[in-house]
């Protein structure tokens, strides 16, 4: 037990993970003078523990994980692509195939300390409820499968907190998905199962790649057998902020989490619904990831004893990212900072949501998952 409000689980070794460069599949060309830097950087999550350490100084205490092991990999991966991820690493990493994804020969092991990361979060949840948990981890782990890597991902981090957490008693786990893009690799995980609930809300970005991301992430995809129900997905339009974020809560993930009763609530925290996040569209400030962190504090408090723990996933402007982190923050601890130059404000926050159809969009959404849970 310490006094810390939050436990940033942290290692160095996560920063050494570089994918290589060009954005998504376009290189330099005569067209494009500059080589463009892949949009997973280091200074993403430096980014974040730097703001923590200024707005949280006295709050914010670290752990430093242990890396996943082969056998706690294997709850969610094949062992044959664990065997090729560590291998094709070894031998320098690059680009998979035509995918936006690459490895460097620091991945394989970067991965494993945040899956790791992730593990601990999830136990600290479990074990001591006087503080936030929270794996400051990269690369993210949201749309890795259990059988590929895919979307800047490699392991399933959230996934394998959540059977970390089923391993040591928890009955059932909710995972909230925040993140602006679908967490395709965790649906996959859990898809025939009812002892973790996924709910997931993201742009309506559909497969981006036939054979690496089949998944669309639309609200017809479910889950299947025993799983039926137990997959939730709320596509939102462009434009969604603030506003339609929290709508959303209200809406759909407070009662379903609600409905469902866990014994621990996991978020994937991928801050790139922000207004300035380069792979999206979305607008999300600092105002609406504090109401995000107040909705998953009060889930937990009311379904799960307290037990959360939060697992990063994207968020791509590098500044803005830390902005919206710390508005997580405000919202878990119930507490807002003043920063020098800003105050409470996002400088961000420059244009508004377009409500109606936001509005629209959760309405059919609203529609579709009655069959399964009690939303009105
Ligand atoms: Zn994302």
């Amino acid at each position: 037990m310490t006094d810390d409000e939050i436990t940033v689980f942290w290692h160095d070794r996560m920063l050494d993970h570089e994918p290589p460069a060009g954005t998504y599949k376009y290189p330099a060309s005569p067209i494009v003078a500059g080589e463009e830097r892949h949009p997973d950087r280091r200074e993403r999550v430096e980014n974040i523990k730097a703001m923590l350490d200024h707005a949280f100084t006295e709050a914010t205490g670290y752990e430093s994980p242990e890396r996943a092991t082969r056998e706690e990999l294997e709850r969610v991966h094949d062992p044959e692509y664990l065997d090729w991820l560590e291998a094709f690493c070894a031998d320098g990493g690059g680009r998979i195939e035509d995918t936006t994804t690459g490895a460097n020969e620091a991945t394989f092991d970067a991965a494993r300390v945040a899956a790791g990361a992730a593990m601990a979060a999830a136990r600290a949840a479990l074990d001591d409820g006087d503080s936030v948990p929270y794996a400051l981890c990269r690369p993210s782990g949201h749309h890795a499968q259990p059988d590929r890597a895919d979307g800047f991902c490699f392991l399933n981090n959230v996934a394998i907190a959540a059977e970390e957490a089923l391993s040591r008693g928890a009955d059932s786990v909710a995972i909230v998905d925040w993140d602006v893009h679908h967490g395709n690799g965790t649906q996959e995980a859990f898809y025939g199962r009812e002892d973790v609930l996924f709910v997931s809300a993201h742009a309506d970005h559909g497969s981006w790649h036939p054979e690496y991301h089949p998944q669309e992430g639309s609200l017809g995809e479910v889950g299947n057998g025993a799983g039926e129900g137990y997959t939730v997905n709320v596509p939102l339009p462009p434009g969604t902020g603030d506003r339609g974020y929290d709508a959303l809560f209200e809406r759909v993930v407070n009662p379903v989490v609600r409905e469902y009763d866990p014994d621990l609530v996991l978020v994937s925290a991928g801050q790139d619904a922000g207004a300035a996040d380069p792979n999206a569209r979305n607008l999300a400030t600092r105002d609406g990831f504090l109401r995000l962190g107040e909705h998953v504090r009060r889930l937990a408090d009311g379904t799960a004893d307290g037990r959360l723990a939060l697992v990063q996933e994207g968020g791509y402007q590098q500044s803005h990212l830390s902005f919206a982190t710390l508005g997580v923050f405000e919202g878990l601890l119930d507490r807002r900072v003043e920063l020098e130059q800003f105050g409470t404000d996002d400088p961000f926050a420059w244009l508004d949501e377009p409500t109606e159809l936001v509005d629209a969009w959760l309405d059919e959404a609203v529609d579709h998952h009655r069959t399964y849970w009690n939303l009105e």
